[in-house]
């Protein structure tokens, strides 16, 4: 399949990273410079579709050939399992963490966050060489997987994936996030809500900026084109501090929608 000419809008991405830390693959955010994925053309993305589509499939987990990431290989992946708030999904705490419980400016604006895996191992893997290396075909798998965690009262009426941006998506081929979130659409029978919230403009990792300024600095970066219904699902690849989704989330809430809950296939701990 080619997705090259896929739908999100706007223009580039970014997002205040808490730290700076290599390769983190905050969603559609990550790597701001050093470790950005390496410029790719539509012929070079076109290349490794066709190439991909006439090679054997090898399970990233099991070596195997005959899928991407076979199903069964998927609880070899790690786990984000323990205690975690039940709100921002953040290890080692029992119920709700003080930033969530106290819902000041840095509390997030989704209701909650669940993500299956930790950003680690073969889930970091899977994501970064679906990012760096343009290998979209283990995205299904771990998007089922995501489906999988989501609670059953969650009932979203659309899910809308993190938009990439424009030049960005163009460059690597596809939007992981969509490409999960097309998996997470499938499974829970909810329609992808494409186009709905668009990235337009781009969001530097300023440092400079202290907490405040910086949520208003990437909420700006999103908009949205049409009229969410009261229940939302947002869903990205990976996430971090939950940033990227929180400023969504507002946006959407502005917009009108009554509950906003993320998921991400993994939670980078
Ligand atoms: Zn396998
Ligand atoms: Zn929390």
């Amino acid at each position: 399949m080619l997705r090259a000419m896929s739908t999100p809008t706007a223009t580039t991405d970014a997002e205040p990273p808490p730290q700076p830390s290599p390769a983190r693959g905050e969603g559609a955010g990550a790597g701001t410079s050093a470790l950005a994925p390496p410029r790719r053309s539509f012929l070079a993305a076109l290349r490794d579709e066709v190439w991909q589509a006439l090679l054997p499939q090898r399970c990233l987990a099991c070596g195997a050939f005959g899928a991407a990431l076979h199903e069964a290989c998927l609880d070899r992946l790690p786990t984000a399992d323990g205690a975690r708030c039940d709100r921002c999904w953040q290890p080692g705490v029992a119920g709700t963490c003080a930033r969530c419980a106290e819902g000041g400016p840095d509390a997030p604006a989704f209701d909650a966050l669940r993500a299956p895996f930790r950003f680690e191992g073969l889930a970091r893997r899977a994501l970064l060489e679906a990012k760096f290396r343009g290998v979209s075909a283990h995205l299904a798998p771990l998007g089922r997987a995501a489906a999988a965690v989501v609670p059953p009262d969650w009932r979203p009426e659309v899910i809308v994936a993190v938009p990439l941006g424009r030049r960005r998506e163009r460059r690597r081929g596809f939007n992981q996030a969509h490409e999960v979130a097309g998996a997470v659409a499938e499974a829970l029978g909810v329609p992808l809500a494409d186009g709905l919230v668009q990235r337009v403009r781009e969001t530097r990792a300023q440092a400079t900026l202290d907490a405040e300024a910086r949520h208003t600095n990437l909420r700006a970066a999103f908009a949205l084109d049409g009229t969410p219904p009261a229940r939302v699902l947002v869903v990205d690849d990976v996430t971090t501090t939950g940033a990227t989704l929180s400023a969504i989330a507002a946006v959407l809430r502005a917009g009108g929608a009554q509950s906003v809950r993320a998921l991400a296939v993994a939670r980078e701990d």
